[in-house]
């Protein structure tokens, strides 16, 4: 797989430290609000990265950190009057629950920061007895000039850097360019007690501690949003290769910002659109073939017409496996083709589509031109399932090797279809329920229960199947 890495600029191919092992870490959120759509889009990302590479046989972790202590949570404690902790606490439990929601799963690994501070004193300390920080009023500031690759991720010269840290009252910075490691404690603030005196982690500090933790002194892939790359992805490097005198990370990769009305989608500026709200609009596999359709490292314009567009392309795989669901129950299925259409055309499509969904997942996860193939074969399985309703007979093998491959692609890009999407919407919730009422008396062996809860299926117009994957749902005749 070729990837293009932020820090060499190029493309280049994904070759692991250990052979058949990928180690991903990922910036999550810093958790003082609800999570926007933008902060979601790092989330599923790096989630389809690592299904992709499982796919081909990679055994990986993905490390996703919950930042729950830092400046934006105390001032938003501040403002709510509640305790700092409370407000992270609130808010890292609402970032689980809305990104469940998406139907991806969770990082392997979810460290805390404030879970980490013997490592993050640890890393302090080292930094000072290697002369790379020093303190100063009880906060431990990093040396920059003492680290010759400052800038080399970015991609700036010291002497242009923007964006500095202003030096805290009562301390006193050796270079406008260092930066906490280490605050001292102020009124109202979270404290721990470090050979400085009480105090807080700096930001950067806790996202090195925990990926050295987790995945060792130098690892694959470190992942987040283009907008970290500077400062927080350059101090990152700077702190842990001083640390530990070898190379931190072999490939950065970076995803582009969501736009909405041209500007910059964070919580920093105002401009929000939360993604609890968007699941109270759209099914979350709108959102995930919204991202799918354009390439991770390019902006992306949050858009009524995008996520029509993808509420769309979610609306044909529907329809796509409500037509093979209903070719199977209603056609004669015959097991060597026998007399059913040949289906040239899908044996094709599926060659196809096979071959040039993974040279697309290859080329730097390349979701848009993956998406793309994955639809010609979709078109490709609405001719056939059409054809072989035509003439009453369909190829077994053929269409189930078509449904398998659209399966697997649509596992990997984050799609998954259930018995709720081979039902008419507005029927969907009740007749789900009558399942599970008709479930629940079999198993209490109510059987006059079960039959009322199926005869009221077959006025829906539907008949329940028992099958070995559970009962189904079949459109009756
Ligand atoms: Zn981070």
């Amino acid at each position: 797989m070729i990837i293009f890495n932020s820090l060499t600029r190029q493309k280049e191919e994904l070759v692991p430290g250990e052979d058949g092992k990928v180690g991903i870490y990922v910036c999550g959120p810093t958790v003082y609000g609800y999570i926007h759509v933008g902060n979601a889009r790092p989330f599923v990302f790096f989630q389809v990265l690592a299904r992709y590479l499982r796919d081909q046989g990679y055994d990986v972790t993905v490390v996703e950190n919950i930042t729950d202590v830092d400046d934006k949570i105390i001032d938003r404690a501040r403002e709510e009057g509640r305790a700092p902790e409370k407000v992270s606490r609130f808010y890292s439990e609402a970032y689980i629950q809305d990104t469940g929601r998406l139907g991806l799963g969770r990082p392997d690994i979810e460290p805390r920061a404030t879970e980490h501070i013997g490592e993050i004193i640890a890393l302090c300390q080292k930094l000072i007895e290697l002369d790379m920080a020093y303190e100063t009023g009880g906060s431990v500031y990093y040396r920059v000039q003492r680290f010759p690759g400052y800038g080399k991720l970015s991609g700036q010269k010291t002497d242009q850097m923007k964006h500095l840290e202003p030096p805290r009252e009562g301390e006193a910075k050796e270079n406008p360019l260092d930066f906490a490691v280490w605050k001292a404690a102020k009124r109202g603030e979270p404290v721990w007690d470090s050979p400085w005196g009480p105090g807080r982690p700096g930001w950067h500090i806790e996202c090195t501690a925990m990926s050295l933790k987790y995945l060792g002194e130098s690892f694959d892939i470190h992942g987040g949003g283009r907008d970290l790359i500077f400062p927080h992805h350059e101090n990152e490097v700077a702190q842990a290769e001083a640390v530990t005198g070898g190379e931190f990370v072999r490939y950065w990769m970076h995803n582009g910002m969501i736009t909405r009305k041209e500007e910059k989608m964070s919580k920093s500026v105002g401009n929000i659109f939360l993604l609890r709200e968007f699941l109270k609009h759209y099914d979350p596999r709108v959102l995930i073939l919204f991202f799918a359709a354009t390439h991770y490292r390019n902006p992306l314009e949050f858009s009524t017409t995008n996520l029509e567009e993808a509420q769309a392309q979610l609306d044909r795989l529907r329809n796509c496996y409500w037509k093979m669901h209903s070719v199977i129950e209603e056609t004669e299925i015959v097991p060597d083709g026998e007399g059913a259409p040949s289906g040239e055309y899908l044996k094709d499509a599926i060659v196809r589509a096979d071959k040039e969904f993974h040279a697309e997942m290859q080329d730097d996860a390349n979701t848009a031109g993956a998406l793309a193939a994955l639809f010609g074969l979709v078109k490709a399985i609405n001719e056939y399932t059409e054809e072989a309703s035509v003439a009453g007979k369909a190829d077994a093998e053929l269409l189930g090797e078509a449904r398998d491959l659209l399966t697997r692609f649509l596992r990997i890009i984050g799609i998954e279809l259930t018995m709720a999407d081979f039902v008419e919407t507005g029927l969907e919730a009740e007749l789900l329920e009558l399942v599970e009422a008709r479930e629940k008396a079999r198993d209490e062996r109510d059987y006059a229960e079960a039959d009322a809860a199926r005869d009221r299926i077959r006025e829906a117009g539907y008949e329940i199947r028992d099958t070995p994957q559970g009962p189904r749902l079949v459109k009756r005749k």
